[in-house]
């Protein structure tokens, strides 16, 4: 079979009508997850059946077309990315994308659980970088915010990943009244460990048990209280992501602030979100897809998905429009985070 990476070199690359690149492919290639996580999540999920969920093989071939598409950052996500069954398949069958040089960055965003037993994989696959999502040091909180973690696991992942070659960006869902008293801690246990540190306003999607804006913490405050203890120097540092850095004087690290709902990060937005039933989004928190599953398996070629995935891109929103309030119960989007991957 051809491979689809190479076809486009000289084909203009995804532009949206706003004049943005689109360089950076998010794969959620699972909406479960071992961890039932309070703010993202009911105690109770539907997940989906099987057979609707893209194989492995589907998903390799459908980032192989993105990536020829000028895609040249894939994060894979979830879901629980590593709970996929023979998912360090797929990791190496896209490293190989690394190798010919059409891919700049092959990522993972995780919980950690199940990284000690693949971080040495992921490193020889061609993964550099790791988000692990650990949202507080306290063992007892971390099993009632995951509803069933055990954060000895998660550290001994991260361990792992730093020994494996692995550079790991700790990821912390700000929470109001849950773990607003830990940044400091959380400051310091990146700092010491060499990674940097970024924390994510909770983003009202899909419904959950609790009400969220009960939790929702505008970051500008948690800023403006960590100025009071830690030296925090601007940087233009940008990760191609939506997080703003500053660094951390006392620590040398970065700390990013993800602020979807105080300030809105849309205008410099490269990425589009494909979910694991191959239904692409082009905004995170706006509703419109594409059905990219249903021409896959109708046997189109590439030439036909690729006008797909354009015709998808040409309708990428300005930007999303996010509210917390109290009195709009509602969240902005239907799905849950681990369905679009975060
Ligand atoms: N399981 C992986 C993990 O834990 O990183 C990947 C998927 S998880 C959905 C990705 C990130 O989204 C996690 O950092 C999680 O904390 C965050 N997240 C989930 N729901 C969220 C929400 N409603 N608002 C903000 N962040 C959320």
């Amino acid at each position: 079979m051809p491979d689809s990476s190479q076809h486009c070199r000289t084909c203009p690359s995804l532009v949206d009508p706003f004049g943005r690149h689109v360089t950076y492919l998010r794969v959620s290639v699972t909406d479960r997850c071992d961890f039932r996580c309070t703010y993202c999540m009911a105690e109770e999920m539907t997940f989906l059946p099987r057979r609707d969920l893209l194989s492995l093989e589907e998903l390799d071939r459908l980032c192989g077309v993105f990536i020829g598409m000028g895609v040249k950052k894939l994060r894979i996500t979830g879901g629980e990315p590593l709970v996929r069954r023979n998912i360090m398949w797929l990791i190496e069958r896209l490293g190989r994308h690394l190798e010919t040089g059409a891919l700049d960055e092959l990522a993972l965003t995780t919980n950690a659980s199940q990284l000690a037993r693949h971080a040495a994989a992921l490193h020889a696959a061609g993964v550099r970088r790791v988000n692990v999502s650990l949202d507080t040091l306290d063992p007892v909180k971390f099993t009632a915010i995951t509803r069933r973690g055990r954060l000895d696991r998660v550290l001994a992942g991260i361990n792992a990943a730093i020994a494996a070659g692995l550079v790991v960006k700790i990821n912390t869902v700000a929470l109001r009244g849950i773990n607003d008293d830990e940044f400091d801690d959380l400051l310091r246990f990146a700092g010491t460990r060499g990674c940097d540190l970024t924390l994510i306003e909770t983003m009202p999607m899909g419904e959950i048990d609790a009400d969220r804006s009960a939790h929702y913490l505008p970051l500008g405050v948690v800023r403006a209280d960590l100025a009071r203890r830690w030296t925090l120097e601007e940087t233009d540092y940008r990760s191609g992501g939506p997080a703003r850095y500053v660094r951390v004087k006392e620590t040398g690290r970065r700390l990013g602030f993800i602020t979807p709902l105080s300030h809105n990060f849309c205008e410099s937005c490269n990425r589009v979100r494909l979910t694991c039933t191959g239904t692409l989004f082009m905004c995170l928190g706006q509703d419109d897809s594409a059905d990219l599953r249903t021409p896959l398996r109708a046997g189109a070629d590439d030439d036909a998905l690729r006008a797909a995935i354009e015709a998808a891109v040409a309708r990428k929103p300005r930007g999303h429009d996010f509210v917390i309030d109290r009195d709009r119960r509602a969240p902005a989007t239907a799905r849950h985070m681990s369905v679009t991957g975060g």
